[in-house]
């Protein structure tokens, strides 16, 4: 089987994982709805990975930080100077494009774009005579610096409105909050502070389905420790963050590090983590060592101390960061690619069957009366079961098609209500990847199911 990414557009729109976004008005470029299967997924997606770094953490905070932050925020964190990709448009076909990407797909390329002024890299579209990918022409417009911030405006009274920006990661809520955090929870170096919200970019060339959006979800993680530590921290990062995603389903060899070559001024380190997918190798986190900057800068710009005083050496420093960063988004999708299997039965048949670890399954079990006379019964059994978990019901059409269609979901038991059922409280229980059926007695089923959905 070939998996290619309208395979999962598709899947995702018949059955209720994803539509377009203001799907009756044609949609909206490059924004997605998460429906009723895909909220459940991405959500159970969430929570095991706040569980693993809050819950399970030693020393771990959540916090939940407004998006709309003191414009004053980015001008510290260097977004408004330098977040910013340059945009170039092909004047024939009308699409736009990011020249260092151009330069950087170009097959001869031999210069790194990112280090490159403007001017050069025109000078160098030009005398390497690189097309538009898109109509094959070249006929580029000048290349302009573009914000990827989205601007809004805060303020009742027109002409009298400050620019306010939908805040482009959710780092910079942990930072402004590292000594709040450090105090209320009586925290001691080194500690994490943990936030999962909504970010929003401008972004240049958004696309391929949930990869690239301009509005999605990011689940980071700071962690604030001593200089002498931050390298022994990274590494541990590397491996937490690799082994989270292998638990949650991704096969190790769809992964691979990527270690950066060229770091950000402040940064001693960065990585990371990237995932085959149908469009090829691309990131799927980052890990940074990100020094003292983004204490130091806050501390800068707001006048006020950031600075962590040890309570057993009495020593004042400011702690360094090492940030974990994921896109809840962008994991989904990966966590979608990869469950996805067409099954060529014995007969011949195939079926579609999403291989989803039980854990972030949307529905934990499907609740299905053999005949629509045993529907007393098994609301019986679903009224049990919700109690625990998500569950689905569903007494339309052959036993068959309806095993097909929680297939297609990833739900990974099903719970059939039969004849016997009625006789001695038993039921059949079906698992979705070896299609075996064992009976079990109705009151041992939260315990079996139990069992097997935890993350
Ligand atoms: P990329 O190189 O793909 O643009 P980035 O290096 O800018 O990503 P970060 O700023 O480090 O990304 O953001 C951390 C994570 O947030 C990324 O690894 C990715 O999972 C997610 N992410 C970033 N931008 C987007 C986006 N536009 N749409 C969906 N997810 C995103």
């Amino acid at each position: 089987m070939k998996l290619t990414m309208d395979k999962i557009v598709n899947l995702c729109k018949t059955r209720g994982f994803v539509f377009p976004g203001s799907d009756v008005y044609g949609g909206f470029a490059n924004t997605w709805d998460f429906g009723p299967i895909g909220v459940e997924l991405k959500n159970n997606i969430k929570r095991a990975w706040w569980k693993r770094f809050v819950q399970e953490a030693d020393n771990s905070f959540g916090v939940d930080a407004a998006i709309l932050m003191n414009p004053r925020v980015w001008d510290a964190s260097g977004h408004t100077a330098s977040f910013s990709d340059p945009k170039m448009d092909c004047k024939n076909c009308k699409t736009r494009h990011r020249a260092d990407n151009i330069i950087e797909n170009y097959k001869g390329c031999d210069v790194v774009p990112d280090k490159m002024t403007n001017a050069e890299m025109e000078k160098y579209i030009e005398e390497h005579d690189i097309k538009c990918p898109n109509c094959g022409k070249r006929d580029w417009t000048p290349i302009r610096t573009f914000n990827l911030m989205f601007e809004t405006s805060r303020g009742t009274v027109d002409g009298n409105k400050d620019v306010v920006y939908l805040r482009p990661e959710t780092a910079q809520g942990e930072y402004v909050n590292f000594l709040n955090v450090q105090r209320t929870a009586r925290a001691k170096v080194p500690f994490g502070i943990a936030q999962i919200g909504k970010s929003f970019r401008n972004e240049i060339t958004p696309g391929n389905f949930l990869f690239r959006t301009v509005e999605f979800e990011q689940m980071e993680h700071q962690l604030f420790c001593k200089a002498e530590n931050a390298f022994a921290h990274y590494d541990e990062y590397k491996k937490l963050a690799w082994d989270f995603v292998v638990e949650l389903g991704l096969k190790p060899e769809h992964l691979r590090y990527h270690d950066h070559d060229k770091l950000a001024h402040y940064a001693k380190a960065a990585c990371d983590i990237q995932y085959l997918f149908p469009i090829g190798w691309q990131e799927l986190n980052g890990i940074h060592h990100r020094s003292d900057w983004d204490l130091s800068r806050h501390e800068e710009f707001s006048g006020k101390s950031m600075q962590y005083l040890d309570p057993i050496t009495n020593e004042r420093y400011t702690p360094n960061v090492v940030e974990y960063s994921i896109g809840a988004d962008r994991l989904t999708l990966a966590l979608m690619c990869e469950a996805y299997d067409e099954e060529v039965l014995d007969g011949g048949d195939t079926r579609v069957v999403m291989h989803l670890n039980p854990a972030i399954a949307p529905y934990k079990v499907a609740v299905l009366p053999l005949q629509k006379n045993m529907s007393e019964k098994a609301h019986e059994v679903l009224k049990k079961l919700n109690k625990y978990f998500m569950c689905t019901y569903d007494e339309a059409g052959s036993i068959g098609k309806r095993y097909r269609r929680q297939d297609e979901i990833g739900t990974p038991f099903c719970v059939t209500i039969d004849f016997d059922t009625l006789e001695d409280n038993t039921v059949t229980i079906r698992d979705r990847d070896s299609m075996e059926q064992i009976r079990l007695p109705i009151d041992k089923l939260v315990e079996y199911i139990s069992d097997k959905v935890m993350f």
